[in-house]
């Protein structure tokens, strides 16, 4: 099973994806979080991303599609995986197809979580909020005007990939803006049925 989170930060992706890699025991391919380890780890790539990801802009598509190529030939990822903040741009996303057909690859389904981006703004300065009083760390890119950056990346280069996955007949569209519960059963119902 292989499919494709997509929404702006925020949306809820991650949370939906480590629901579905604990039922379903396939990996969860966050571009963000590898590209946090890389930074983390002070690598070439991580040197490269550090700043614009500080700015809340996108990385260069090179680097993120030679990161989900690499990452996808590990062994956890036989039997499917959940890409999550990947692809972000057209470029990407014909990347990801060109990859798919050279390792003789069917993507099942590209799942739209359609959220309010005011309602965003609002979670997100509470998140942060939240975080801060509990002592945790906060993401850095969680600042708000660094989330306003991050959500107009999104609306000029992700969004129109809505149009591009409907076009090929994989797109589904979920409510992100239900209940969690509700949003994870949503996305259960648009999983292939195995047999
Ligand atoms: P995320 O955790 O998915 O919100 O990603 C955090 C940051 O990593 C983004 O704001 C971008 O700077 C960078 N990033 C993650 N995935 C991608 C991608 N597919 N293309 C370009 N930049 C990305």
């Amino acid at each position: 099973m292989r499919l494709i989170l997509l929404g702006p930060p925020g949306a809820g992706k991650g949370t939906q994806a480590q629901r579905l890699v604990v039922r379903h025991g396939i990996p969860q391919l966050s571009t963000g979080e590898m590209l946090r380890a890389a930074v983390a780890q002070g690598s070439s790539v991580g040197k490269r991303a550090k700043d614009i990801m500080d700015r809340g802009d996108l990385v260069s598509d090179d680097i993120v599609i030679q990161i989900v190529d690499e990452r996808t030939d590990e062994p956890d990822c036989a039997r499917g995986f959940i890409l999550d903040g990947f692809p972000r741009t057209v470029a990407q996303a014909e990347a990801l197809d060109a990859m798919l057909a050279r390792k003789h690859l069917k993507l099942d389904v590209v799942i739209e979580f359609r959220v309010d981006e005011a309602l965003l703004m609002e979670r997100i300065v509470k998140r942060a909020a939240e975080a801060h009083a509990a002592g945790q760390p906060v993401r850095r890119d969680d600042d708000p005007d660094v989330f306003k950056t991050r959500l107009d990346a999104y609306r000029v280069q992700t969004r129109p990939l809505v149009d591009y996955y409907r076009h090929r007949g994989t797109l589904q569209t979920i409510d992100g803006m239900a209940p969690m519960d509700a949003v994870t059963d949503a996305i259960e119902g648009l999983l292939p049925h195995r047999v």
